[in-house]
């Protein structure tokens, strides 16, 4: 009785539900994909009712599993792809349009319309940590209203609902039409840029530039408190729902970065290094973001430096999916194993254009460097190695931005478990690389935000003492070669540039 929390982490491929004991270890888990919508070139959707209806199998499933009942959990936190935005219809629950992904380039002319009202692609920096991009929530909402049939006139008459995944979860499972809650946390909301960093509240003058009625927008509440109780019926019923963490700060907390100076990588879709700046929010003069670290309840809020890499392991998936050249993300380290480098060729992966540190919508995809010489093990390692270089990259920055450079990185997330590759990590940024016995510290993060609320951990302390070490690699490249094969990345990558015009 009462010795679980649960997380439902609703990431870009799958929703997963993982059930954690006391000393934070995965007591059972299950997971579904759902459908990625590729309607155009550049253009990424999910369908919010599929994710709703996967979230509440993998929830019954989870418990299942794990033969646990629901008076088995005490909480359950989310956490969730950040970004991703849906309109829904307050009345009847229906999503307007599908949910429009974080990789999606739509936005692109709109992002470059704001900027000419003024202050160009730095316009929100100083109230939102953010630049304008096609990344963030606020514009995929205007593109919703714009282009919908009659989804402005309904936004303007109070009937639709703006929320990121977690907050479509939220209000569904909290009663949806009967009385959902619309609530996000700090993490999310600064994803948005429509949220004010220093105040935690939505800007009006941002919402009024992209025609956003303030009554779309969700309330914005800490990141652990009880927010409500599970409705819904099945798994989790009268439940409370106590945390709420965007995934790249989940995996913040969950891998214990909670000390400022302390960071992490996260290897999934996309990589996502984020830097704990404390109570201090530092503004990029690298190409990084600022944004929420976490806020605990009535604590004091805690912010962060963020690298955002849009494609690492989702090139991986291109490389099984698009040309059929290994038949599992894994099977990618035996591939590069048969080669000793990379024999010459570089790939940078800009499908969404550049993110951090560049933010570039006009860059694509390249492969340079071939020659006959090149075979499918040295571009197996070309895709590994890119994960490497874009995170040496924002590591670069952030260490410029900080004054200070890491001594170490902890990393998590699904390539982890790939050893060439976090070998090739510690080589090219110089120092070790460690992996934590828990390597889902996203689903793991939003448990400690719930368990926290409803003292079932008592404090930060609990969550430092549950981290523990699988696997250190130390560097073992020499630094001449590494600094001569990290200034060819780099030519590399200025080749992206300028594509689309
Ligand atoms: P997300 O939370 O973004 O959905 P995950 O953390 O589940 O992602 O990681 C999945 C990603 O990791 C996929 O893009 C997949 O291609 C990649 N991946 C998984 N295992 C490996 C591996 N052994 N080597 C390289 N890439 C991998």
């Amino acid at each position: 009785m009462n010795n679980y929390v649960a997380a439902i982490d609703q990431g870009t491929t799958s929703t997963r539900c993982m059930i954690f004991d006391r000393t934070g270890s995965v007591v059972s888990v299950d997971q579904r994909e759902h459908e990625q919508i590729f309607p155009r070139a550049g253009w990424v959707e999910h369908d919010p009712e599929e994710v709703w209806r996967n979230t509440r199998e993998v929830c019954a499933g989870a418990l299942a599993k794990g033969d646990l009942v629901d008076s088995d959990i005490v909480a359950v936190g989310i956490t969730n792809q950040r970004e991703t935005t849906v309109v829904w219809d307050r009345n009847t629950g229906k999503p307007v349009y599908n949910a429009i992904v974080w990789q999606d380039t739509r936005t692109d002319r709109i992002a470059t319309e704001l900027g000419a009202l003024g202050g160009g692609q730095e316009r929100y920096r100083a109230v939102t940590g953010l630049p304008l991009a096609t990344y963030f929530s606020g514009p995929k909402v205007k593109w919703i209203l714009d282009n919908v049939d009659g989804a402005r006139a309904k936004a303007e008459a109070g009937d639709l609902l703006f929320g990121n995944m977690d907050t479509w979860v939220l209000w569904n499972a909290t009663g949806g039409t009967d009385g959902g809650l619309h609530v996000t946390d700090p993490t999310n909301a600064s994803r948005t840029l429509l949220m004010d960093l220093d105040t935690l509240t939505w800007n009006e003058q941002n919402a009024a530039d992209m025609g956003i009625p303030m009554s779309m927008l969700p309330e914005i509440r800490s990141s652990s408190e009880v927010y409500g109780y599970i409705r819904q019926r099945g798994a989790f019923a009268g439940l409370p729902l106590a945390g709420i963490l965007g995934d790249q700060q989940a995996a913040t907390f969950g891998q214990a970065c909670l000390t400022p100076g302390e960071a992490k990588n996260t290897y999934g879709t996309g990589n996502f290094v984020l830097l704990n700046t404390g109570t201090e929010k530092v503004m990029s003069e690298n190409g990084l973001l600022t944004t929420v670290c976490y806020k605990i309840g009535n604590n004091e809020t805690v912010y962060a430096l963020e690298g955002s890499i849009a494609v690492t392991g989702a090139l991986v998936q291109w490389l099984r999916d698009n040309l059929g050249m290994i038949s599992s993300a894994p099977e990618i380290e035996r591939l590069a194993a048969a080669v000793d480098d990379n024999g010459g060729a570089y790939f940078v992966p800009a499908f969404s254009g550049l993110f951090a540190p560049y933010w570039r919508s006009d860059a694509r995809g390249a492969i340079v460097g071939l020659t006959r010489f090149v075979d499918k093990g040295h571009l197996a390692r070309a895709v590994l190695e890119a994960t490497a270089y874009q995170s040496r990259e924002v590591i670069d920055a952030m260490n410029a931005d900080s004054g200070v450079a890491l001594k170490s990185l902890k990393v998590d997330g699904g390539m982890v478990g790939n050893e060439l590759l976090m070998q090739f990590q510690a080589d090219i940024l110089g120092v070790p690389v460690i992996r934590p016995v828990v390597a889902e510290t996203t689903a793991l993060g939003a448990a400690y935000a719930a368990g926290l609320a409803v003292g079932f951990w008592k404090s930060e302390d609990d969550i430092r003492n549950n981290w523990a070490q699988d696997k250190q690699w130390e560097p073992r490249m020499d630094e001449a070669v590494r600094e001569k094969q990290y200034r060819t990345w780099k030519k590399a990558v200025t080749k992206t540039f300028d594509w689309v015009e």
